[in-house]
């Protein structure tokens, strides 16, 4: 029996407005515990909540990207549950009536994974519990009421890599919206994980189990690969699979059980009495549409056609906006866009992840500058490699470091001769093999002088030089 998963995520995301869901207290991360609270959120007797406009623009956004219905009318209702860090007894969030119904996300292969909904909700606080000989527990309410979006999406993803790309994808959009940093490690995008096996050759879905509050991209996909492998086994030896809730324990990559579906809590909904419906005009969305700007896959589209780049090089330059606008910025300084497509992706990204910097630390017009003294026959390929990390560390610009570090292109031709005569020299036995029609022989001399000269002899000469020589003698 071929067992197949299937995989639906609920992924939060926390909006990056600059005051909570119903009160103005401050939404930035960090700050002193219970320091960002006011009478609304810490729940104060007769205090009443106020809709923030600016969270439901940016709902709007997401949902105008993913193609969502926007439901002129939605309601926000009360979700009851007891728990420290909720102080009124319940999350004010939406259930009958969501903002925003279907659309989809698509994938790098093509493939469309659809939205069930997108409801707008606020996020509890904080229960932080002590280390060591410290055995209390804190609550901070930082957190508790700042905006979130929840996204569900209907069971069709198929692998816990398709399900990390689903998450990265909603990283990179809403941050291309401007609408969230999309921080896992800050808990501003976080998912619970709802998977099932079924044979492939059914239709009908198997018990689920519900993983909850994964943060990371690695996590999702080693919380799900061990939940295959354990339904999997349950499966094959015929015991049934309970419908249950479950946690993630990174430190052994094992998920255990948390609380049965039986025991589940029943939440009691019911129309939050404090807040007026959520109305949304046509003219509302019209003025939205206005503010977004072009999408992730939009762009890379347009990067390859107008600037003849690999799709590969467009996905790259496309990861976020600001490296995007880097590449354009480049692209205005010199006409050779694909090498410099090349430049970024190859030598500038290698360098600046190893040394953790953000890649603008080499101004857009050094890269192409570089790209410029390549076209020129100036530097070669292997000098522009070893600017790179140069640049990085210096922030100078490439011509003051090709003089400082004396990386000028070797071009005078009676220079190159004499170092093609010793290498000639001290190879005799490579000469003769070229001469016996080995022709291949030809690109070791080549790297040779390249190895004496570290790089700086111009190889258009050396290679003309090398063919006089070669041959001239020969026969
Ligand atoms: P619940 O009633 O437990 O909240 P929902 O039907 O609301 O379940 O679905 C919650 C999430 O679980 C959705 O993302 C959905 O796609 C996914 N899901 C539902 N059924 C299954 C299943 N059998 N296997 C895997 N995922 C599922
Ligand atoms: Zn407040
Ligand atoms: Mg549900």
């Amino acid at each position: 029996m071929q067992l197949e998963a299937v995989i639906g995520l609920e992924t939060h995301i926390e909006l990056s407005t600059k005051s909570k869901m119903f009160c103005p207290c401050s939404t930035d991360f960090g700050a002193k515990p219970n320091s960002h609270t006011c009478p609304v959120c810490l729940a104060l007797p007769g205090a009443l909540p106020v809709m923030n406009k600016q969270a439901v623009e940016y709902g709007i956004k997401l949902a105008l990207a993913l193609g969502c219905d926007i439901s002129p009318v939605s309601r926000f209702d009360r979700k009851q549950y007891f728990y420290p860090d909720l102080p009124k007894g319940y999350q004010i969030s939406q259930y009958e009536y969501p903002a925003f119904i279907g659309g989809t996300v698509e994938l790098s292969e093509g493939k469309r994974i659809h939205l069930t909904r997108i409801h707008i909700e606020e996020d509890a606080g904080k229960n932080i519990h002590g280390a060591g000989a410290d055995n209390h527990s804190y609550v901070d309410l930082n957190r508790a009421g700042v905006p979130l979006l929840e996204m569900v999406t209907e069971p069709e993803i198929t692998s816990p890599e398709e399900a990390s790309e689903f998450l990265r994808k909603i990283r990179q959009i809403v941050r291309y919206l401007g609408i969230s940093d999309g921080n896992m490690e800050e808990g501003s995008l976080r998912c619970d994980a709802n998977i099932s096996l079924k044979p492939n050759s059914s239709s009908t879905l198997g018990n689920k189990v519900e993983i909850k509050n994964l943060n990371s991209f690695k996590h999702v996909e080693k919380a799900l690969r061990f939940e295959i492998k354990r339904q999997k086994e349950l499966i094959l030896s015929d015991q049934e699979i309970a419908q249950e809730t479950r946690l993630f324990n990174p430190h052994e990559s094992v998920t255990y059980s948390m609380r049965s579906k039986e025991d589940s809590f029943e939440y009691r909904y019911f129309p939050e009495p404090d807040l007026p419906l959520l109305k949304i005009s046509e003219e509302w969305i019209a003025e939205v549409e206005k503010t977004i700007p072009e999408l992730p896959d939009d762009k890379k589209t347009r990067f390859v056609k107008q600037y003849g780049i690999t799709d590969y090089d467009a996905g790259v330059l496309t990861e976020s906006a600001e490296l995007a606008d880097y590449y354009e910025a480049c692209c205005k300084k010199s006409a050779n866009s694909a090498q410099i497509a090349h430049l970024i992706s190859t030598e500038l990204l290698a360098i600046t992840k190893k040394t953790g910097q953000d890649f603008s630390v080499v101004k857009p017009e050094y890269v192409a500058r570089v790209s410029e003294l390549m076209d020129k026959g100036s530097i070669s390929i292997k000098i522009a490699k070893q600017l790179f990390p140069m640049m990085a560390e210096t922030g100078d610009d490439p011509d003051s470091i090709i003089k400082k570090k004396g990386l000028m292109q070797i071009s005078d031709s009676s220079a190159i001769e004499k170092i093609v005569d010793s290498i000639l020299e001290v190879n005799q036995e490579n000469v003769t093999k070229f001469r016996a029609g080995k022709t291949k022989v030809l690109g070791f001399f080549v790297g040779e002088v390249m190895k004496k000269t570290r790089g700086k002899a111009n190889p258009k000469i050396v290679n003309q030089i090398l063919l006089k020589k070669l041959n001239a003698d020969n026969g």
